[in-house]
């Protein structure tokens, strides 16, 4: 008997997941359809989906995560108009202390600038949204930088978690890219700044997001630029390339192989398989750093999550050959011993990539 109620409480939790997901899906193709014509309506529906895939990520965790807390509403930001922020703090809040899974500095603030003209939009006439030429390309833009960080959480941090949903959120993504109109347009109308930029000696790179000349590098590191786009917004990193090669399976010529959009080889054009990229690295790129001692040294990545080891040192970085992203340091974990990337003091002090699960279960009921 008590099973019976056991199983059904757990499937409703299941429900109400998918429930919520497919809500947020929902509210991105309701989003995007609106942009022309309505662009408020636009930005309301895309910050709400914001909102529901952070919910969904706090319930998967615990269902508790989304209750709201009254407490924290307030009459005056309710009359200011930001007490939907709240929200959004509080969900950020509870990720980093209860998750200990913290949403990156760059992408709060992407949700909070769309969440404020949000918040606008519903609790005042908002008059920057009044011209629809110019507040379509400002919506697309702010939308298209909210968007950047969501789909990276999506896909990298929290892919455990939605990777039920990836087809639909990639295609999405497609529906989100194809906006580039409206970025070039914005290209055109900043122009003039970016070549005042260069004239004054700051460094302007190709952003690797919205594909414009318009990535001003703001610091120069080992591993590659951290940028912020004049067109987009997005704030990222330009990681630094690498020459490095592999014989292709088919043709046996050597080509440059750590580049995220290769799928074909560029002399016979045989597809590249994941599977072989990975026997070639263990090959040639698993001596490791100079910590390392003999032996073969491939780390599980903390950003995708592969379950296959497969962060080679590659030309003086760590380099994952799964989602190409690279400069992170890899140590054996403290706590499971395994060879991982990742952020060193959360491991250090928390758990790594293949250890966080059980930790946070534990935690959860030990209390440490
Ligand atoms: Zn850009
Ligand atoms: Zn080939
Ligand atoms: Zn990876
Ligand atoms: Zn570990």
């Amino acid at each position: 008997m008590g099973h019976k109620f056991i199983s059904q409480k757990k499937q409703n939790k299941e429900e109400m997941f998918d429930a919520l997901v497919k809500n947020a899906v929902d509210f991105l193709d309701s989003s995007l359809d609106d942009l022309d014509k309505r662009p408020k309506n636009s930005i309301v529906d895309f910050y709400s989906s914001v909102e529901l895939f952070l919910k969904a990520r706090l319930m998967h965790e615990h269902w508790t995560l989304i209750l709201s807390r009254p407490e924290l509403a307030n009459l005056n930001s309710f009359q200011v108009g930001d007490f939907h922020s709240v929200f959004l703090d509080d969900a950020v809040k509870r990720m980093k202390n209860i998750l200990c899974e913290p949403i990156p500095t760059k992408a709060v603030d992407a949700f909070k600038a769309l969440g404020e003209h949000r918040n606008q939009i519903v609790h005042f006439a908002h008059t920057k949204y009044h011209d629809i030429d110019a507040t379509k390309v400002s919506v697309v833009v702010e939308q298209w930088c909210a968007w950047h960080y969501l789909h990276e959480l999506l896909v990298t941090t929290w892919s455990p978690v939605f990777d039920d949903y990836i087809e639909e959120i990639q295609r999405i993504h497609k529906r989100m890219m194809r906006q580039q109109d409206f970025i070039t347009a914005r290209f055109t109308e900043i122009y003039p700044d970016i070549e005042n930029k260069k004239k004054s000696g700051k460094q302007i790179e190709v952003c690797n997001h919205c594909n414009m000349a318009a990535a001003e590098v703001i610091e120069e590191n080992r591993w590659g630029n951290d940028f912020e786009c004049l067109v987009c917004g997005v704030k990222d990193t330009l990681l630094k390339k690498t020459k490095a090669t592999i014989p292709c399976q088919s043709c046996n010529e050597d080509f440059e192989f750590f580049n995220k959009d290769l799928k074909n080889c560029p002399h016979c054009d045989a597809e590249i398989e994941h599977e072989y990229v990975l026997k070639a690295c263990k090959e040639q790129y698993s001596d490791g750093d100079g910590w390392c001692e003999e032996g073969e040294w491939v780390a599980y990545c903390h950003g995708c999550h592969d379950d296959t080891p497969s962060v080679f040192y590659i030309d003086g970085l760590w380099s994952c050959v799964s989602c190409f992203d690279r400069g992170w340091g890899a140590i054996s974990c403290p706590n499971c011993d395994e060879f991982v990337t990742g952020d060193m003091d959360t491991i250090q002090y928390f758990a790594c990539v293949r250890c966080e699960d059980d930790v946070r279960a534990s935690i959860a009921e030990n209390g440490f």
